[in-house]
């Protein structure tokens, strides 16, 4: 059984901010917000800030190319901390965001007094970093991102956050900018990546067990596509049935933009985190397995093929596919 935490916490909705300071479209209203990291998710976030009318400062360790018309890229992180006060991160886990945070208080005369933390980093990380940085007066958001690259393009993308409440009113703006779907989930950082991560096992759960039995099902002489119109209208659907496969396994596409290394850091998150507070992790270890596996197989490999891997590893006969 879970030790459960003993603090008590609520979990309310922010009442959101008119758009007043920060809506869409005209003049930048809002300052200057910085973004670093725009890989798959971050340069499409930044692109967000951009449309909802931020002045957006962006950086990235691999340089300019992915930064959004718009925003104006600078070389390091250092720069980007000189003219911004919130500072958002699309990094790949908590070692990279503990060290922009270390490079964002290293910068004498900085003016950032808020970060918010899109990645996903486990709470361990989260609270780690937001230490850090409260060593400095700066306050820290842990705002980890569900829904996928399509689902930020859309500004479908649920962005959960947490936070103390000075700090999360004060860049309310600049998650508006990100997504219309926020949900403020709890009172202090690492709370918000605990649900990411119990999100993230269930993602990784589902679409590992769809993939084992699509692979079923086309062994026995079924077509996938009959398979998942009638899955989606009976009681094995999920956001695996019901989107990943039609559009990227059916599709033969593949390109959801979520690589497998990240999931599985994902997963292994998750069953740090339960591991720490003690609770049952029997699914948690054969979905972490898995996706173990298959991140070591084929290094940097959209998600989506997790199929494929399964497939093959089933014999099936749509493997590699
Ligand atoms: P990605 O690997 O595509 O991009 C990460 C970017 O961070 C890269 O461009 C890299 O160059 C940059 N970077 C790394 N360390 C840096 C540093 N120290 N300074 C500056 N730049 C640095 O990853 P992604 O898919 O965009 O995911 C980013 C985060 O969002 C991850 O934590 C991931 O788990 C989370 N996330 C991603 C998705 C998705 O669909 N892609 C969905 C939900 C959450």
């Amino acid at each position: 059984m879970f030790r459960r935490a003993s603090f008590s916490f609520a979990v309310g909705r922010v009442v959101e901010r008119t758009r007043e300071i920060n809506g869409r479209g005209g003049e930048p209203r809002a300052g200057s917000v910085g973004f670093v990291g725009l890989g798959n998710m971050g340069s499409v976030l930044a692109g967000n800030l951009v449309g909802a009318g931020h002045a957006v400062v962006t950086h990235d360790a691999l340089g300019p190319g992915r930064s959004p018309e718009g925003a104006l890229h600078v070389s390091g992180v250092a720069e980007v901390a000189r003219r911004v006060g919130v500072l958002v991160l699309s990094l790949p886990d908590g070692t990279a965001s503990e060290q922009v945070a270390r490079e964002v208080l290293a910068v004498p005369g900085g003016r950032v007094r808020y970060v918010v933390d899109t990645s996903t980093v486990g709470p361990a990380a989260a609270r780690s970093v937001a230490g850090l940085l409260a060593g400095s007066g700066i306050g820290y958001v842990d705002a980890p991102v569900s829904g996928g690259v399509a689902g930020a393009r859309a500004r479908t993308l649920t962005v959960m956050y947490a936070g103390d409440g000075e700090a999360c009113s004060a860049v309310e703006g600049v998650l508006a900018g990100l997504s219309d779907r926020r949900r403020r989930v709890g009172e202090r950082p690492g709370m918000a990546q605990a649900l990411k991560l119990a999100n993230n096992f269930l993602s990784a759960t589902t679409l590992a067990a769809t993939s084992e039995a699509v692979a079923f099902g086309l062994a026995a002489g079924l077509d996938m596509a009959t398979m998942l119109d009638v899955l989606n209208e009976s009681s094995g659907r999920s956001a695996a049935t019901g989107d990943k496969f039609p559009a990227h396994v059916l599709t033969g596409r593949y390109a959801a933009g979520f690589a497998n290394s990240l999931m599985d850091k994902d997963v292994r998150l998750y069953l740090r985190a339960v591991g720490e507070l003690g609770g049952p992790a029997g699914i948690g270890a054969a979905t972490g397995a898995v996706w173990e596996r298959f991140a070591r197989a084929e290094p940097g490999a959209d998600f989506t093929r997790i199929f494929p891997f399964v497939d093959g590893s089933m014999g099936g006969s749509m493997g590699g596919s």
